[in-house]
């Protein structure tokens, strides 16, 4: 029920990790971790609260610069490792953690079958991040491109955060009735359910509108519509610190 990412030069670890704690209030079964380490994924995730997933983050000793992070409230299957997220795409290249329902997922999961592709776990979350690599692979897209694709094709509910991991300096967002917050840094950017995760870094923040996605890199925020493409003029917001 939480998402929280993070793309710049610190560590993300431990910012991902408070980050979760901080969105702990929101109630979770589950919790999870992904890095970008050198253009390969370390995923980690388990049943349980955050300080579990803590323990199995022992020996991770990450210094990596980009990742997301993930608490679950099941929907679609039941509390388990293998349901939580982040979810990888049959290539192993796409990450996705996602807040909130895919309520045509099952039409799309047939699809894929069809394709070839096989699944995990029971959620509706890796059947979304299969459509987009499926999406990206036969049309040839970049990661940004085939998300809003696969997006168009989806009826439901998500705030998701995507990486690739060909691609460690950019990372897409999109919401649609689930918040999404981007924190503005120095060469360096948040993203999160709500803005507790980030509000020791970043006072500047920027509160996606539904329908609408963000394409992040080190050198900025792209914010356009899901549906068309169209660019947004994003509105930046001064937290105020309560
Ligand atoms: N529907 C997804 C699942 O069941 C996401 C649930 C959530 O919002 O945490 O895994």
């Amino acid at each position: 029920c939480g998402i929280t990412g993070y793309i710049g030069h610190k560590q993300a670890y431990p910012i991902i990790i408070n980050g979760l704690k901080r969105l702990e209030y929101r109630g979770y079964d589950s919790a999870g971790i992904i890095l970008n380490e050198n253009n390969s994924f370390k995923l980690k995730k388990t049943k349980g609260k955050v300080s579990d997933l803590e323990k199995i983050c022992s020996n991770l000793n990450s210094t990596a610069t980009v990742g997301m992070g993930h608490t679950r409230w099941a929907t679609h299957g039941i509390p388990s490792d293998k349901n939580s997220h982040p979810h990888l795409s049959n290539n192993g290249k796409i990450a996705i953690v996602h807040n909130g329902i895919i309520e045509n997922y099952d039409t799309i999961k047939k699809m894929l079958l069809s394709k070839g592709f096989t699944f995990q776990s029971e959620t509706d979350t890796e059947v979304l991040v299969n459509l987009i690599q499926y999406i990206q692979d036969s049309q040839k897209l970049n990661i940004s491109t085939a998300v809003r694709v696969a997006l168009n094709e989806v009826i439901g509910a998500y705030a998701i955060a995507v990486i690739e991991v060909d691609q460690p300096q950019e990372m897409v967002v999109a919401r649609l009735s689930s918040p999404l917050a981007i924190g503005i840094g120095d060469n360096e950017y948040f993203v999160a359910s709500d803005a507790s995760p980030f509000i020791e870094f970043t006072k500047e923040a920027v509160y996606l509108e539904d329908g609408e996605m963000a394409t992040i890199t080190l050198k900025g925020v792209d914010v356009h519509k899901i549906k068309d493409n169209k660019k947004v003029n994003p509105i930046i917001q001064e937290l105020k610190i309560s």
